[in-house]
């Protein structure tokens, strides 16, 4: 046993996170027994109810649409299971890149991407309103869990993981954990791997969702040679197989084969680069990449989800009713903050219209369209708003 603990130990790589070299915790705390601090991080994710909520966020589709679809939460718990393998075959620090996906979507709005482009309209006079420095906000200050500081005192390498993107007025403001974007700098390799694994899980679930919805066809697929490798294959190997099974086996071919080609990509570019710690891998290119073939197959397959898929009608119809309820919900709470529930209203007295946008973004789909038709429908027409 002994033998086997410390050959798995070994397989950590020098220049992955390691607690002996970690940044740290805003708030000093002692060290956990029995866990390591990242998987404290992890845990303390899991435990937060910004994490719950993501079961009734809409990923592309409403959760009302039916609960067959990806939300937030099975997307985010995706993207964990994908960032863990390559994680583990390139001997990063599991744990942290576990705790950076199953966090790095905390921060999304009620109705995905519609609901923060007008979540965004409202705030433009306040700074304006971001997804992803939201997810930070909510581990950095948001949860009020405990005692000793707001915010889940997560370690230097989580929060900077989760911020992926940052524009330099924010940047100044957040300090060293966006550093990199006013001065230039990588994140850790965790932090990379997970970005591209949000990529890699969205992009084939998207493609799953879209063809069960109907809104996307197989067929239509199969002129991009990422898709129609795999679907060829699974078709000469099983013959004819119904629907359901040729686009599962299609689909977890693509993701087996996008893994791999950035597990070996980022591989080799590790062994050609001359990092030897963390901080070198801060200071040098972005090192976990798919190769450049692989990047434009699935560019393409992204481009065609983006014309086809998230500007179907269907979906551009649903955001645009999305749009209104954040912006009626919106206004209606800044001119009249009593509204709001007695806290957001003692968040307001003082933070402004940032505390309106904190509370908005902290809803669920259908906790929004409940808190808009309990103020601006009357009760009878109150089931029928996303008819
Ligand atoms: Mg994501």
């Amino acid at each position: 046993m002994k033998r086997r603990l410390k050959k798995l130990y070994m397989t950590i790589a020098p220049w992955a996170a390691h607690e002996s070299t970690s940044r740290g915790r805003r708030h000093a705390e002692t060290r956990p027994i029995g866990r390591s601090e990242f998987q404290r991080d992890r845990d303390r994710i899991i435990h937060c109810a910004a994490f719950r909520r993501l079961e009734y966020k809409t990923q592309v589709f409403l959760n009302h649409e039916g609960d067959w679809f990806r939300t937030r939460l099975t997307h985010s718990i995706e993207v964990a299971q994908i960032a863990r393998t390559i994680a583990r075959n390139l001997g990063l620090e599991e744990d942290l890149t576990e705790a950076i996906a199953l966090a790095h979507d905390l921060g999304h709005t009620p109705f995905g991407h519609a609901g923060q482009e007008a979540l965004n309209t409202c705030m433009a006079q306040a700074g304006g309103f971001e997804h992803n420095i939201q997810s930070l906000r909510v581990v950095d200050e948001l949860e009020r869990r405990y005692a000793d500081f707001d915010g889940l005192n997560l370690l230097f390498e989580t929060r900077e993981g989760i911020l992926k993107h940052c524009n330099p007025t924010f940047a100044q403001a957040l300090g060293e954990v966006a550093e990199r974007f006013l001065k230039g700098g990588q994140p850790s390799l965790e932090a990379q791997l997970t970005n591209l694994a949000d990529e890699l899980a969205y992009t084939n679930h998207d493609i799953d969702d879209g063809l069960r919805s109907g809104l996307i066809h197989f067929d239509a697929l199969c002129q991009f040679p990422l898709f129609a490798v795999h679907a060829q294959e699974v078709k000469s190997i099983y013959g004819k197989l119904d629907e359901e099974r040729l686009r599962c086996e299609t689909i977890r071919r693509i993701i087996n084969c996008l893994v791999m080609d950035l597990m070996e990509t980022s591989r080799s570019n590790i062994a050609r680069s001359e990092i030897a710690s963390i901080e070198d891998v801060r200071n040098t290119n972005p090192l976990v990449c798919f190769s450049t073939a692989m990047q434009q197959d699935l560019q393409a397959l992204k481009s065609y989800l983006l014309n086809n898929l998230y500007r179907h009608p269907n979906v551009l119809r649903m955001a645009r009713k999305a749009k209104v309820i954040i912006r009626e919900l919106f206004s209606a709470f800044s001119e009249e903050p009593s509204l709001l529930p007695i806290f957001w209203q003692n968040e307001y007295d003082r933070r402004g219209l940032r505390a309106i946008a904190d509370y908005i973004a902290s809803l669920t789909d259908r906790s929004a369209v409940s808190i808009y038709q309990a103020i601006f429908t009357t009760a009878d027409k109150a089931r029928d708003i996303f008819s």
